[in-house]
């Protein structure tokens, strides 16, 4: 109810635009329920929306916005970028600094760049099987890694699908998967070696390599088992197969270079998107010299009209020397651990079920016992994240819609007082549920 009285405009302007933008929403992932909220602005750590209701911005536009909203830096470096021009369809100095910082940060020397995290990710797939001539890749079970076909299997299968727990069927996402396509990705269950032995072991010789967010995002939040990736790393190269990173939503989050420099394993590739652009679209794929080295021979073909846009370089190379520097990780890392000791203090308090996990800017209140891969996370019901976001949404925090899935995001524009915010609407479910 307080929902449907606050929303009213965005609802009005959605019916009103559903002839020219299918389900009335530019990407179906904004339709979420309860329903779509439409956007006027946003400033620091705050939106506002069509009926001028301001929230503290914990969505982060699905874990870009680690600079908050018009910080001034980025501001600055548009306003003076677009005045020199913002197309060449040609390299600008911008794209060097870009590459040097993400080489420094994430420990793989090379770097080209694109416009999305399913850009990065197509690259990564691509990188490999031209590298190995082997077709197949290995995925995992429930994760998303963007809207290309090779990664749009076993994304999220119902029960009746998945087939068997240890040994998953690859699910096509949607009718229009080619099925040969998706016989193509072989599907294992997040943290099992074995399964990965397995499926390389009985497709011998046709695993290109295998893609994984090391913590996996799209599922609530999961991390590794301990020794996994390094383990996986070792299996897959004994096999002749390489392993990327989905780092798309950990890269610059987690800490300055991602889950890689955070639990100590280095892939032969690294995607990421999101956050590297400050708010505008971006996409980049960092690898070993071995594997970059097919791009610049052109072996494979790294392009696009847009890949190393002058603004989207210009902000990047802002963000990264300056915004996202190390009094930010620590500004992450103190309000992280706010909300999650005081979140976790709130769960027992009201003896309500779950749980909360947290790495630098991303977090979550997972409201069931310990998730540990896809399997896990079916049985979570879906009730409890619609309920804890409709809690935030009426007490002024907009959480990431799509309840169970999503992470917080915070941006160093958030202060106490947001966070405060938070716990006082998760502290308000609780009281309501006991
Ligand atoms: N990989 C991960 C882990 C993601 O979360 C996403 C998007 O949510 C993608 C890839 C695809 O990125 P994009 O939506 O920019 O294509």
């Amino acid at each position: 109810g307080a929902f449907l009285a606050r929303t009213v405009e965005s609802r009005r302007v959605r019916t009103e635009c559903s002839d020219v933008l299918p389900g009335g929403v530019a990407s179906n992932w904004q339709d979420a329920p309860p329903g779509a909220v439409w956007i006027s602005h946003g400033q620091g750590s705050r939106v506002v929306d069509l009926d001028g209701t301001s929230y503290v911005d914990l969505h982060g536009g699905f874990g870009v916005n680690l600079v908050g909203h018009a910080h001034p830096a980025v501001v600055e470096t548009i306003d003076e970028r677009v005045r020199k021009g913002t197309h060449f369809a040609q390299p600008t100095r911008d794209a060097v600094v870009v590459a040097r910082l993400l080489a420094e940060r994430f420990g793989l020397p090379m770097w080209r760049f694109g416009n999305s995290g399913t850009e990065a990710t197509m690259d990564a797939v691509h990188l490999m099987r031209a590298a190995t001539g082997r077709m197949k890749i290995i995925k995992v079970e429930g994760s998303y890694h963007g809207h290309h076909d090779s990664v749009q299997v076993s994304v999220y299968p119902s029960i009746e699908e998945a087939g068997p727990p240890l040994r998953p069927r690859s699910v096509r996402y949607s009718v229009s998967v080619p099925p040969d396509l998706a016989r193509l990705t072989v599907v294992v269950p997040f943290g099992d070696l074995e399964a990965v032995e397995r499926a390389l072991i009985e497709n011998a010789g046709e695993i290109a390599g295998m893609i994984l967010e090391p913590v996996m995002m799209n599922i609530g939040l999961i991390p590794p088992p301990d020794g996994y990736l390094a383990q996986l790393k070792d299996l897959l190269h004994r096999h002749g197969a390489y392993l990327a990173f989905d780092e798309v939503k950990t890269g610059l989050s987690v800490a300055p270079g991602g889950a890689s420099e955070l639990l100590g394993v280095t892939p032969d590739l690294i995607c990421l998107a999101k956050a590297l652009g400050g708010g505008l679209p971006c996409g980049a794929i960092g690898g070993t010299p071995d594997l970059m080295r097919l791009i610049s021979e052109g072996v494979y073909e790294q392009v696009g009209t847009f890949n190393g846009n002058p603004l989207t370089m210009a902000v990047a190379a802002v963000v990264l020397r300056d915004v996202l520097n190390s009094d930010a990780y620590r500004h992450f890392d103190r309000l992280r651990t706010v909300m999650t000791d005081e979140a976790t203090a709130i769960l027992r308090k009201w003896g309500m079920p779950g749980y909360v996990q947290s790495y630098g800017a991303k977090g979550s209140v997972i409201f069931h016992q310990k998730l540990r891969d896809y399997r896990d996370f079916l049985d979570y019901p879906d009730e409890w994240g619609h309920a804890h976001w409709l809690y935030q949404h009426n007490g002024g925090v907009f959480l990431p819609p799509w309840g169970k899935t999503e992470q917080w995001t915070l941006s160093v524009q958030h202060s106490d007082d947001d966070v405060r915010r938070f716990l006082t609407n998760l502290d308000t479910m609780g009281r309501d549920y006991a």
